[in-house]
């Protein structure tokens, strides 16, 4: 298989548009998608102080490697954040691990803080916690890590002086948040975790990978990070409902390449035209702690609430 734009050895093959690319050309090309996306959705302007999520895994350590030279080559300041949740085994080790190394191989400024001093509780003691009591099982501990994640993110974001969050949502986890909003019927959802809807408590949240699929990420990772393991998997991530979403979009990828691209156009059609015309009903601040909401009460106080923190 030989390189389509330099004829060397190609070690990449891309279904969706029939591109073989090598190493260097496909790094390029990566890379060359993702600065359109942070010029096209205007995510970023010269003086932006960047604060980008890195969790240790494959998509935030690709994120912060790329936002790197991207940052470099332009005015703009980046450091890196790191929320420990606290799961104690090999998977909560080791990702903590790849994040000090990869800001130390990048020579990046690095802040780490956990659930436990931050909130009060690991999220080994919220499973433990909430398997105890009406919430059932598992299946909901991804909300609350989530949740209670970019809230922490959000604050302590603000306290560094940054103007911008960076997340490393890739092209898949849009298009599964797109299709679990459709089936649910939560027309609103679709707009209301967009960035178009500004808050001013909130840091603007971009994503530069948002049109990068996964398997490309995980490549550019490989590439960029020959020696760190990726391959650990959370030993709480059982949300069978999500994991649905996510076989029904392999399955179309299969067998119509290029369809994870043709449901994001589709989802940034729907989000610009709903902004147009749909008059978002029920914005609320939350009674506990002002953000922005949809109920009375928002969703990391009511989930602090659950665990009796506040
Ligand atoms: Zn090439
Ligand atoms: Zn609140």
């Amino acid at each position: 298989m030989q390189c389509t734009k330099c004829k060397k050895e190609a070690v990449i093959n891309l279904r969706y548009n029939g591109l073989n690319l090598c190493n260097a050309c496909f790094v390029e090309y990566f890379e060359k998608r993702a600065r359109a996306t942070i010029r096209n959705f205007n995510m970023l302007n010269i003086g932006d102080k960047i604060a980008v999520g890195l969790s240790g895994g494959k998509d935030s350590s690709s994120l912060l490697y790329f936002l790197k030279n991207f940052s470099e080559k332009r005015r703009t300041k980046i450091l890196a954040m790191t929320i420990d949740v606290g799961i104690n085994d090999e998977y909560g080790s080791s990702t903590l691990n790849n994040t000090k190394e990869v800001c130390q191989k990048l020579g990046i400024e690095h802040h780490i803080y956990s659930f436990k001093d931050e909130i009060g509780m690991t999220i080994d003691e919220i499973h433990l916690k909430i398997c105890n009591n009406k919430f059932g099982g598992s299946e909901g501990l991804c909300t609350y890590c989530g949740v209670l994640r970019r809230d922490i993110m959000n604050k302590k974001a603000k306290e560094l002086g940054c103007s911008k969050l960076a997340i490393a949502h890739n092209l898949e986890d849009e298009d599964q948040a797109f299709l679990m909003n459709i089936v649910r019927g939560d027309i609103e959802r679709i707009i209301w975790g967009s960035s178009l809807i500004k808050d001013a408590k909130m840091i603007p949240r971009i994503k530069p990978f948002i049109k990068s699929p996964e398997d490309e990420v995980k490549f550019y990772a490989k590439i960029n990070f020959p020696e760190l393991n990726f391959e650990h998997i959370c030993p709480y991530r059982k949300d069978a409902y999500r994991k649905t979403f996510k076989d029904i979009l392999n399955l179309l990828n299969e067998k119509y390449p290029g369809s994870n691209f043709q449901i994001f156009e589709s989802n940034n059609k729907l989000k610009n035209l709903l902004l147009k015309d749909y008059k978002i009903k029920g914005v609320h601040f939350c009674k506990t702690c002002g953000n922005l909401c949809s109920g009375e009460i928002c969703k990391r106080c009511e989930l602090l609430k659950n665990l009796n923190l506040i």
